[in-house]
């Protein structure tokens, strides 16, 4: 029996415990098993029209390139939704063979024409990371792992989770728990390239990972290199992403047709919240946007911290609008309970009182109410 059972027996549990987790993470429990292939091979075995070879896409222009991917996905999109609505079966891992110039080839030029200029976030700094600059993010083009293993504490469905913690966020959240990795030293990690990447995916899925979870810092600024690992990596486990999800609308189309399973994190009810404790403008138009969009291209459990004092103003504004604008029945709502006051808090107390406090046993009980009310699913329910 493998060892993290003792740690994390729920994680067996769950299951029984939560009977419809089988189909509110449908598509994520099939490819988990080994039903259903993951959509990176699928995107990797789809086979581009209009192009004879991976030269003739890196030489066109960016423009036709987003023309090519909008007919592509579109297809794509509608083989996938027959085979995760069970009206077509899906293909065999030895009838799925890579192709040349595939989909996943397509996605990952145009990520690399994003990522430089870079307009993988909405923070759109235009940095020429090609050139060595760095953005908002603090990274140039490479990429870092600080580390990669299997995670027990994430929520249970998820647990053994293969996670890798990239380097570098677009946010600066005052009181970050990650702050070495995302804020102060993101460029102390290991720098891998694509291949490198794909053998840490490959590693953690042989170690047993139910999952190959994508997190920093942020994934977003390091787009271009997991979707081109995702070309090298020879797992069959399905791809997580745990994310503040404030990328762009172009880099939430990339990573749409890959992703199974979406962990995204839905902190700030308010932008006047997110501006003052992240220094992230426009975050509830971006995150909403992509949250909602991102809901229907894969299954979903959507995070929210409950900070001390932000209740009425963060708390119950995100989870009324994760009531009224997802799909209620399909998703699953985690509220985390462990804010502990870090980083630039500690610093600088006086600048965010509220925040230098736990939230009290009243403050969870609300938010856990509030969301019970609301008719949300959540794993304590
Ligand atoms: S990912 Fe980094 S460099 Fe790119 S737009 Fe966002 S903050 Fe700027």
């Amino acid at each position: 029996m493998a060892s993290w059972i003792h740690v994390r027996p729920d994680a067996i549990y769950v299951w029984r415990r939560h009977p419809d987790l089988e189909e509110r993470l449908s598509w994520y429990v099939r490819v988990m098993r080994g039903e259903a292939p993951p959509k990176y091979r699928l995107a990797r075995a789809w086979r581009m029209t209009g192009y004879d070879s991976l030269e003739e896409l890196e030489e066109a222009s960016e423009e036709e390139l987003w023309r090519s991917h909008e007919r592509e996905a579109r297809a794509f999109r509608d083989w996938w939704r027959r085979l995760r609505d069970g009206e077509e079966e899906p293909p065999d891992r030895e009838e799925l063979h890579s192709e040349e110039p595939s989909l996943l080839d397509l996605k990952t030029v145009l990520a690399y024409r994003l990522a430089s200029p870079c307009r993988l976030c909405e923070r759109r700094c235009m940095a020429e990371r090609a050139q060595g600059r760095r953005g908002a993010c603090r990274l140039d083009l490479d990429t870092y792992v600080h580390s990669a293993f299997l995670h027990l504490g994430e929520e249970a469905p998820l647990v053994p989770s293969g996670t890798i913690f990239y380097g570098g966020c677009n946010f600066t959240c005052v009181f970050c728990q990650n702050w070495d990795v995302s804020q102060w030293h993101a460029r102390e990690g290991t720098r891998v390239t694509p291949r490198m990447l794909a053998e840490i995916q490959d590693k953690l899925a042989a170690r047993g990972a139910r999952n190959i979870n994508h997190v920093g810092g942020d994934p977003v600024p390091s787009i271009h290199t997991i979707i081109d690992s995702m070309r090298h990596a020879t797992h069959w486990k399905p791809q997580l992403w745990n994310s503040n999800m404030y990328m762009t609308s172009e880099a939430l189309e990339l990573l749409a047709d890959l992703i199974d399973i979406w962990l995204p994190d839905l902190k700030f009810g308010n932008n006047k919240c997110a501006l003052r404790l992240a220094a992230t403008p426009n975050y509830w138009e971006v995150t909403t946007r992509n949250i909602k969009t991102a809901a229907q291209h894969g299954n979903m459990i959507i995070r929210h911290l409950v900070m001390p004092g932000h209740l009425e103003c963060c708390t119950k504004p995100v989870l009324k609008w994760i009531a009224e604008n997802l799909p209620k029945h399909k998703i699953i709502v985690n509220v985390m309970s462990q804010y502990t006051p870090d980083n630039l808090v500690l610093r600088i107390p006086r600048k965010w009182p509220e925040l230098t406090r736990r939230p009290t046993t009243t403050e969870i009980q609300e938010a856990q109410e509030y969301a019970e009310n609301l008719g949300l699913k959540t794993l304590d329910t």
